[in-house]
């Protein structure tokens, strides 16, 4: 399907419509439930603020039946067009390869103790009470289950980081629940006094090296194989240019600024994808964690990937349920709730559609025509 040969917005709709077989009526209009995401989304609200929805795809994944349509809320022109166009590159290359590992949402408190006395009682507690904690998560929803916990003290400090899986959920709410009745219980039986049941150990919206190397929600990793051929015709350029772009800059550079992620623009697709869907916006700080890599492979052909160690997404829960955003899941199929398996589709996604727009800002970057796609693109010919 070429949407640019539909002139107007509503044409290129219709005509998703009918390639998806879907009803988009929610896209596009102000369609929002005012007393749902009143009650439930907003508080005070007045409005809302519209931001222009694009499509970027076919998004070709190895081993999945069908082909995705990613949605992308973004006032940044250029981005759209530099996603479809890693898109077919990797589409051409035969897909990207993706794996989707669930590590559960964190929250995290910190207990203050008398001591390291203390301290070390309140680890020990945690530690053989694991299955009771268990139990209690389990209590707050049929949809969350407690997958790890890690005790750490510093000083009078007890913190414990809590991992729970919740199923196709993004979680943060139902985590949050969990987490305040766990530590009353912890409270309770040791005597360490709460101070906050979200203690920063768990890295909620905050960048941090645990996340990148523990990973929240769901770690993803996305690779493709794009031949010399595809990367002359739609890339324009050779492996070689773009593997030197991947050391200088993605590498060296972001190891001279004291990056956390190495990456391009990796926040760049999660945002947009995260505003389309109704993700929590917030997220987009852990997404930007990811480290891309480039290289020239043994067949003298481009080897790309990304790791995004923190991909916080739900398909039911949060903003999902607002009519555009249903939507916007509903093009890639993911809407819905299951045991997990949705949420799983749609990180593997995000991270295709990371892995696409690294892959084309590589190679403006390695063609020198950065500059002049922003300005085609997003001041018109300006
Ligand atoms: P939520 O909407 O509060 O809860 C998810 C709900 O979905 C649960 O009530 C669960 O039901 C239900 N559900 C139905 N089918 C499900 C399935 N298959 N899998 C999982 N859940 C299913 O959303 P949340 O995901 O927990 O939290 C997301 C929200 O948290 C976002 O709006 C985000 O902005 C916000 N947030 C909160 C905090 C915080 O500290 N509280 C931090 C960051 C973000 P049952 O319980 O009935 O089983």
């Amino acid at each position: 399907m070429n949407l640019r040969t539909h002139k107007t917005v509503t044409d290129r709709r219709k005509a998703l419509e009918r390639e998806l077989a879907v009803d988009l009526k929610n896209i596009g209009h102000f369609s929002l439930d005012e007393t749902m995401a009143s009650s439930r989304n907003c508080e005070n609200m007045i409005g809302v603020a519209q931001i222009p929805m694009g499509i970027a795809g076919p998004l070709k994944i190895r081993f999945q039946p069908k082909e995705y349509y990613v949605p992308l809320a973004t006032t940044e022109g250029a981005l759209v067009a530099s996603v479809n166009r890693g898109c077919k590159a990797i589409a051409e290359s035969g897909g990207a390869l993706v794996h989707v590992e669930r590590v559960g949402a964190s929250r995290g408190p910190v207990f203050r103790v008398s001591g390291l006395d203390q301290g070390r009682q309140v680890m020990q507690w945690v530690a053989a009470h694991e299955k009771d904690l268990y139990v209690l998560a389990s209590a707050v929803s049929s949809h969350i289950s407690l997958l790890s916990v890690e005790t750490q003290m510093v000083g009078k400090n007890v913190f414990v980081r809590f991992a729970f899986d919740t199923s196709d959920a993004m979680g943060m709410n139902m985590v949050t629940i969990a987490t305040t009745r766990i530590s009353q219980t912890i409270e309770k039986e040791t005597g360490a006094v709460l101070v906050a049941a979200a203690g920063n150990i768990d890295s909620d919206k905050k960048p941090s090296w645990i996340s990148l190397y523990e990973g929240r929600g769901r770690k993803v990793w996305a690779e493709a194989v794009i031949s010399r051929e595809v990367v002359a015709g739609v890339l324009k350029t050779t492996p070689e240019q773009i593997a030197e772009v991947g050391l200088r800059k993605t590498l060296i550079g972001s190891a001279v600024a004291g990056l956390l992620g190495h990456n391009n623009h990796a926040a760049n697709v999660i945002a947009a994808v995260y505003i389309a869907t109704g993700q929590d916006g917030a997220h987009v700080v852990e997404g930007s964690l990811t480290m891309t890599t480039a290289e020239v492979d043994e067949d003298k052909n481009l080897y790309v990937s990304v790791y995004v160690p923190a991909v916080l997404v739900g398909t039911v829960g949060g903003g999902t349920g607002l009519a555009t955003q249903a939507e916007a899941l509903r093009i890639m199929g993911v809407d819905g709730g299951g045991k997990g398996e949705h949420a799983d589709a749609f990180a593997g996604i995000v991270g295709a559609a990371v892995l696409a727009g690294e892959v084309s800002l590589l190679a403006s970057l390695a063609t020198n025509t950065l500059a002049c796609a922003h300005q085609v693109l997003a001041r018109g010919g300006k």
